[in-house]
């Protein structure tokens, strides 16, 4: 199944994923470097990029859900977890 929904969300995903990688990359070479002002603009600019992130994997994940289209769903059957009570184990 193929949702145009999907791969935007999907290719969102992987670029922010991608972008925290190399602000993180550029923070830590700008913290060997001892450059303070470097340094704290990348910490803004990751902790901003971490939020988007947590947006979009929100939004990719909900869709996926609710449109139920993931891209690789082989119709794995679905077997409703009974949560019994359980039961005094006997210990002794
Ligand atoms: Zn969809």
């Amino acid at each position: 199944m193929n949702c145009q929904k999907y791969s935007e969300l999907e290719s969102e995903v992987r670029s922010t994923l991608q972008k925290l990688k190399e602000l993180t990359e550029s923070q830590l070479a700008a913290f060997r470097a001892c450059d303070q002002p470097e340094f704290i603009r990348l910490d803004k600019e990751l902790e901003q990029t971490m939020g988007a992130k947590e947006r979009v994997i929100g939004a990719f994940r909900q869709h996926a859900e609710e449109h139920n289209c993931q891209a690789r769903s082989e119709g794995k059957p679905q077997t409703p977890s009974p949560l019994k009570n359980q039961e005094r184990a006997s210990t002794g």
